[in-house]
């Protein structure tokens, strides 16, 4: 399988990590939009948000708990924003489920 996110898990490639559990991986965008401008993945191979099943269930949770503790050690109070681009329309370009937590500036919205 050919999967940069996955090889990242593998430590194939290298990243910029800021947070590791038994479910998820986080590490800094390479190309950041933001002056916070991180990933969170799961360590498992998911395509995107249509091929979440019943049983990543513990997986999504710990998406959300671990962007909580990021968000806190990195000071995010004033927000932040949760991107998740799905399939062609959305913008994916990697496929391998992944959440894009974007801070520190004033984002805008819609994003056209
Ligand atoms: P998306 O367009 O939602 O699929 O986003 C993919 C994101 O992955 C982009 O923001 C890329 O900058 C980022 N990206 C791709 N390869 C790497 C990498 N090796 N390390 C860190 N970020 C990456
Ligand atoms: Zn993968």
């Amino acid at each position: 399988m050919d999967c940069v996110f996955c090889e990242i898990v593998k430590g194939n490639i290298l990243s910029e990590k800021i947070y590791e559990d038994e479910y998820v991986l986080a590490f800094k965008d390479l190309k950041p939009q933001a002056p916070v401008h991180f990933l969170v993945i799961p360590k498992k191979h998911i395509k995107n948000a249509l091929e979440i099943k019943e049983e990543d269930k513990d997986i999504l949770y710990n998406v959300f708990l671990s962007i909580q503790k990021i968000a806190k050690e990195l000071d995010l109070k004033d927000g932040f924003r949760v991107v998740n681009n799905c399939g062609e329309d959305g913008g994916q370009t990697v496929l391998h489920l992944h959440f894009h937590v974007l801070g520190k500036r004033k984002l805008n919205w819609p994003p056209g």
